[in-house]
């Protein structure tokens, strides 16, 4: 099913969505969490839960809520880079022997239609469209053959990356290129693994003000969602609602030649298969 979170004078509060309508989960059945994070805790058996307080609850019309970014606190976000081997090799880099990771903040979390704010201090800001994995119940030390049972939900989302700051600043790691304010949105909503039936097969695309610039599906991965939550969670315990980026096609603009930066005035889509289009225009700082 597709959750989504909404702004609500009670706080941040989760929803279900069913074509055009959507229905406040815990107001219909309060045995379901309110919160995000507090579903992804209880994944997947809440979701068992989900169609009957759909049909018992009262139907909001989805233009009536102000949506949020579907996890808008996550407490981590773990992004894997050179993910795709067409990307690592527009990038000169070679097939990685195991997962290249680095990680956003999650204060640059951003939601549909939330404007890409271009910072004054980069001049090379770029898109990366992904599928984003969004663990469900936590753990340390996940075997890969019980990964899948840790995964609450999918989501799509841009890995934004000021490529100046990201490469040539001195000490070569990519935290500050990559989480500048606004560097991570993601939505509309979070799609439950049960309407995913196969993730390591998801057309994944990204369209700059139409034009599709990257193109290619998730069975293209080097290293799998199981595989990746497999080895993440030897290093750090994994929480609910923490976000795996799982990695960009080929087609980034610092690759083009020229390169292509974001300007103001772009219009940047992230469209995954089953999951949905993120949808985020692109503005100056101030303007
Ligand atoms: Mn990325």
């Amino acid at each position: 099913m597709k959750l989504i979170t909404y702004r609500s004078s009670r706080g941040p509060r989760v929803a279900g969505v069913e074509g055009s309508v959507c229905v406040d989960l815990n107001d219909a059945d309060s045995s379901i969490p309110a919160d995000m994070k507090g579903i992804m805790a209880l994944m997947p058996g809440v979701a068992t839960r989900a169609p009957q307080a759909m049909a018992a609850g009262k139907r909001m019309p989805l233009t009536n809520v102000d949506q949020l970014p579907p996890v808008p606190d996550p407490e981590k976000i773990i992004c894997v880079g050179l993910n795709y081997a067409d990307h690592a090799k527009e990038t000169g880099a070679e097939k990685p022997p195991e997962p290249v990771l680095f990680n956003k903040l999650p204060s640059a979390i951003s939601g549909d239609w939330c404007p890409i704010v271009l910072p004054s201090w980069s001049e090379q800001v770029d898109y990366e469209a992904e599928l984003v994995a969004v663990i469900g119940r936590g753990g340390r030390y996940i075997p890969r053959e019980r990964a899948r049972q840790h995964i609450g939900g999918y989501t799509c989302g841009n890995d934004v990356s000021a490529r100046d700051w990201q490469l040539h600043k001195p000490g070569g790691q990519w935290l500050m290129g990559k989480s500048f304010d606004t560097f991570a949105p993601i939505g509309p909503a979070l799609v439950t693994p049960d309407d995913i039936p196969d993730p390591d097969n998801l057309q994944v695309q990204l369209l700059l003000n139409g034009q599709i610039m990257q193109s290619s599906t998730t069975a293209q991965l080097i290293f799998s969602v199981e595989y990746l939550i497999a080895y993440i969670s030897g290093i750090c315990t994994l929480s609910p609602g923490d976000l795996i980026f799982t990695g960009t096609p080929g087609g980034v603009g610092m690759a083009r030649k020229p390169p292509v930066w974001l300007q103001p005035g772009d219009t940047v889509e992230v469209r995954v298969e089953r999951i949905g289009m993120l949808c985020n225009p692109v503005k100056g700082e101030g303007g």
